[in-house]
């Protein structure tokens, strides 16, 4: 498979091997790929909830919901917030990082 030739393993998994990253993060990860990230739609569905809908804007409550989908002025600024954190990141690494421009 040529796509494997072109993953560089080492930023692939570098996410689960950093230290920095706390294990409730990862875990919060695992949940959302398995559909199990906390919210009112599984909550609901296991008779833990009266409703299904956000409590904070009355949307439909469900794990991109939760991430990045919420409309209330809050969950928006949060979501804003670490979007400019992860392209903060991304500038970085490229700056200054492995992927640093060499002359190669
Ligand atoms: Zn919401």
């Amino acid at each position: 498979m040529e796509m494997f030739n072109i993953v560089d393993t080492k930023t692939s998994n570098s996410f689960w091997n950093n230290q920095k990253i706390s294990f409730n993060l990862k875990f919060n990860v695992i949940q959302y790929h398995t559909n199990t990230l906390g919210c009112q739609q599984i909550a609901f569905r296991n008779g833990k909830a009266s409703s299904p809908s956000c409590p904070l804007c009355r949307g439909c409550d469900n794990p991109i919901h939760v991430l990045s989908g919420c409309q209330r002025e809050t969950m928006r600024k949060m979501v804003i917030e670490r979007q400019n954190i992860a392209a903060r990141h991304i500038v970085k690494a490229i700056t200054g990082g492995d992927y640093e421009e060499n002359g190669n």
